[in-house]
């Protein structure tokens, strides 16, 4: 079942490609060192011939096999994220034309912060952000003026910050704009309506006041710029700016209850505060838009704006998907009623499941299409969620997890470019006269635009040389994904048939279907009725399948697979759906107690089936299966079969 394509794709989980990597490493650190050589072959060697002779050196040599010896022999007892047995978190082994693309830059060491200290990667980590746009359904032509636009971050958490700095940006522009009021622009008529436009109203406003501004002779230019300056949240801070404008209360995030703990994390580094954030509950695990637009309407009824909606496509904890689609449907009817939000869909998880849904020519694959090759991937919600991405403000998507690369890749991309120019630092061109003209050049100095300073360029370079090796599409990186979905679905199959193996002593359960490659487990012994006990039993489970920290104490391999861990809530899943999964176990209802935190939630397996050597056909292993009669065996030594059913 591997396609014979991902082969070459990994070090392998015995290191079966080893002598590719060894020969690329070699071959490009030797290529590194010619570079150096011959830049200036008239400069001799700084370094004398001798001096590996020298005592010191030896000294210094032998120190530093010392202590890289201990380094190396203590790694042996990291977590194992490139075998099959590892069902873990959403990691795995890293793709190889990326690890390579790394080290290779490495040495280099450019740095991302700009083009003068990162003349060739800076331009890599600008194009990576188009071949994300286009992955995602934006327009990724530099040509055209409402080019998106995206780069990378050190992670998904970075990203959401972005997206809460631009969407901030955007919604208080306009009011900035008005406070300034440069004659002759037309410009909102009063406060509540500026604060209320919607992201791409607001661009059109940026975009006319950039050409108001082009218009002026330099000085006035400078003037009227920092007249504006003045005005903005950026330079005012919320305290001052919603003080200076008393009818605007400050602004609400909505994000589902599943979201990532980056959106608590944001609201408070940017002083917007965590009571700013509403969590609104799900329903059958998807976002429930119904419970949204109510909030909406008690948040109207309060006199508050929404500043940002969140979707979330493929949770961290679940890897369910939101229905994107009625979002963007439900902002649209509230920009017709002049009550314009920003949308950002968090897919840090999930972005690159969307590799899958793209033909070669960037189009979206038919729902039917994509059907023929699974039991029941994708479902029409996360059909229809892909296709709305587009149409999104802005999108985070981490290469450091379903892009398979290295950490320290998270990205951020929006819809409009345009808007990015409200986070720039400093417009150092505004004292010089020229902006820069061009897509690329503008971003070069991509410093002014992040979070982040320096940052790799050797990240960059990874990522690039990966999307470019593994064309974002369903012919190419999609076989990577299609492989995972494949297993998640032969994992969910087995999953059931354990279910009626085990029936007789453990009620089991795959809680929802899974819209990703990752599926969770729900269990409870037979005849057990409180979630106590049931939590109690699942701890087990899982401390055999995860790490002891800090450091692990028995051998790796007494681990005989590697689990994680979430836990159902009644506030995420609403109520009925809770009941409907406690029952399936045999659990009592009332057993689950909000006061009590034993039982306040039901702990749960979760697995992230991101290995492309899970179903392992070269030696008819199933790993899948292989996890299953494991879990018998260790559900056999914890319920030993008793005369009478009853557990507790
Ligand atoms: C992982 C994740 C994040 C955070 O990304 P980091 O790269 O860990 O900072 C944010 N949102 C979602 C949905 C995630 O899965």
């Amino acid at each position: 079942m591997t396609e014979p394509s991902l082969y070459p794709c990994f070090l392998g989980p015995y290191g079966e490609n080893d002598a590719l990597l060894e020969r690329l490493v070699v071959e490009f650190l030797r290529d590194h060192v010619y570079w150096r050589r011959n830049l200036y072959p008239e400069d001799p060697p700084a370094i004398p011939t001798r001096a590996a002779q020298q005592p010191a050196f030896q000294e210094f040599e032998a120190r530093l096999r010392r202590e890289l010896h201990t380094l190396s022999a203590s790694l042996k007892r990291s977590v194992p994220f490139h075998s099959p047995r590892y069902l873990g978190h959403m990691v795995s082994d890293l793709l190889l034309p990326g690890l390579a693309a790394q080290i290779l830059a490495l040495p280099y060491n450019p740095n991302n912060v700009s083009d003068e200290a990162a003349p060739v990667t800076i331009d890599l980590e600008i194009k990576v952000g188009l071949q994300l746009a286009r992955l995602l359904g934006y327009v990724s032509d530099p040509e055209q003026d409402g080019c998106a636009f995206g780069h990378l971050t050190s992670g998904g958490t970075l990203a959401n910050f972005q997206a809460l700095r631009l969407a901030l940006a955007l919604k208080c522009f306009p009011v900035a704009l008005r406070a300034a009021a440069p004659p002759g622009m037309s410009i909102p008529e009063d406060d509540m309506q500026a604060f209320r436009l919607t992201p791409a109203q607001a661009i059109d406003l940026l975009v006319g006041w950039q050409g108001w501004l082009s218009a002026l002779e330099p000085q006035d230019r400078v003037c009227w710029r920092k007249k504006l300056e003045a005005e903005r949240i950026e330079q005012l801070g919320g305290v001052r700016f919603f003080a200076t404008h008393p009818e605007l209360a400050p602004p609400v995030v909505l994000a589902p209850v599943t979201a990532h703990y980056s959106w608590s994390k944001g609201m408070k580094m940017l002083g917007l505060g965590r009571e700013q954030l509403v969590l609104i509950p799900e329903r059958g695990m998807r976002l429930d838009i119904t419970a949204f637009e109510q909030t909406l309407r008690d948040l109207d009824a309060a006199g508050a704006s929404p500043l940002l909606a969140v979707a979330v496509f493929g949770t961290t904890e679940f890897g369910t998907i939101d229905p994107v689609h009625e979002l963007v449907a439900l902002r649209e009817r509230r920009a017709a009623q002049g009550k314009g939000f920003a949308i950002h869909v968090d897919a840090a998880w999930g972005g690159y499941l969307a590799t899958l849904f793209r033909q070669e020519d960037g189009t979206l694959r038919s729902l039917q299409s994509m059907r023929a090759e699974f039991t029941s991937f994708p479902s029409a919600n996360t059909h229809a969620a892909m296709a709305a991405l587009g149409q999104a403000d802005s999108i985070t998507v981490d290469p450091h997890k379903l892009g398979y690369l290295a950490y320290g890749a998270g990205a951020f991309v929006c819809r409009d470019h345009r808007a990015m120019e409200l986070l720039t630092e400093t417009a150092d061109y505004v004292f010089t006269g020229a902006a820069p003209s061009g897509y690329f050049n503008r971003y070069r100095k991509l410093g002014q635009y992040i979070p982040e300073g320096s940052k790799s360029g050797a990240a960059a370079a990874a990522v690039y040389v990966t999307h470019r090796v593994l064309p974002l599409d369903h012919t190419h990186f999609g076989q990577l994904v299609r492989q995972t979905i494949r297993a998640t679905e032969a994992f969910v199959a087995r999953a059931e048939q354990f279910a009626r193996e085990m029936r007789s002593r453990l009620r089991v359960c795959v809680p929802y279907p899974p819209d990703s490659n990752l599926v969770c487990i729900a269990a409870n012994p037979a005849g057990n009725l409180d979630v106590t006990v049931a939590n109690a039993f699942m701890r087990q489970i899982h401390g055999a399948m995860s790490m002891d920290s800090p450091v692990p104490l028995v051998p790796l391999q007494n681990r005989e697979f590697f689990g994680s861990t979430t836990t159902l809530r009644e506030e995420i899943l609403g109520t009925q759906d809770m009941h409907r999964i406690l029952d399936e176990l045999g659990l009592d209802t009332c057993s689950m107690r909000a006061d009590d935190p034993r039982s306040d939630r039901l702990l749960i397996l979760r697995h992230t089936l991101m290995n492309p050597f899970i179903i392992d056909d070269e030696n008819g292993i199933s790993y899948i299966d292989r996890y299953f009669e494991y879990l018998s065996r260790r559900v056999a030594l914890l319920l030993p079969a008793k005369p009478s059913s009853s557990t507790t």
